[in-house]
């Protein structure tokens, strides 16, 4: 009967460990294992919040950046705008059929009381390909014609004149509009 190198007692036939030992050390190395997922997890953590901090910092400098540049403009008599854009519907005729649907100014509308100006427009187009299908012959279906071109709807391009009081009164605003620029 072989004996546990670590402890002694009885470990069984061709064995260096008794049970109890080996349960033991299964333990502890499950243990560290453990240990270690928690410790990598809280690396993890605390990487992703320096990235997020970082990320954060730089935000806030790309804002503060913008609204100097927003006051340079403005001490140097110039009128600086932020901009936006809007969707709308559009119909189109197609031979006897129509696409799209007709447009809504509603927004717009309620866009402009609030100060936004409507300064141009980019269409959303529909195309189709049209194709001959040449029943029973050799060629099967073939390219026959396509129309496209056709506008479905509309980005309209918006823009608010910014003036030194909206600096402070709307600045939650400005800053919504200039986020979508920033790069990281
Ligand atoms: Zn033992």
């Amino acid at each position: 009967m072989a004996l546990c190198l670590k402890c002694g007692m009885k470990a069984g036939a061709l064995r260096t460990e008794c049970d109890s030992c080996r349960l033991e050390r299964e333990a502890i190395s499950k243990a560290a294992l453990a240990e270690q997922q928690v410790r990598t997890q809280e690396v993890n953590r605390l990487r992703a919040e320096a990235a997020e901090k970082d990320r954060t910092d730089r935000f806030d400098s790309y804002i503060s950046d913008c609204f100097a540049e927003f006051e340079a403009a403005l001490d140097e008599g110039r009128d600086p705008y932020i901009y936006g854009s809007t969707v709308i519907n559009v119909e189109s005729s197609f031979g006897d059929n129509t696409v799209g649907s007709p447009p809504d100014f509603g927004t717009l509308q309620h866009l402009g009381i609030r100060g936004w100006e409507l300064v141009g427009t980019v269409p959303s187009t529909f195309g189709q390909a049209l194709t001959n299908i040449n029943a029973g012959g050799a060629f099967g279906e073939t390219w026959g014609a396509g129309v496209g071109g056709l506008v479905v709807g509309a980005y309209l391009i918006l823009r608010l004149r910014i003036t030194r009081q909206m600096l402070t009164t709307s600045r939650k605003m400005i800053i919504e509009a200039l986020e979508p620029h920033f790069l990281g």
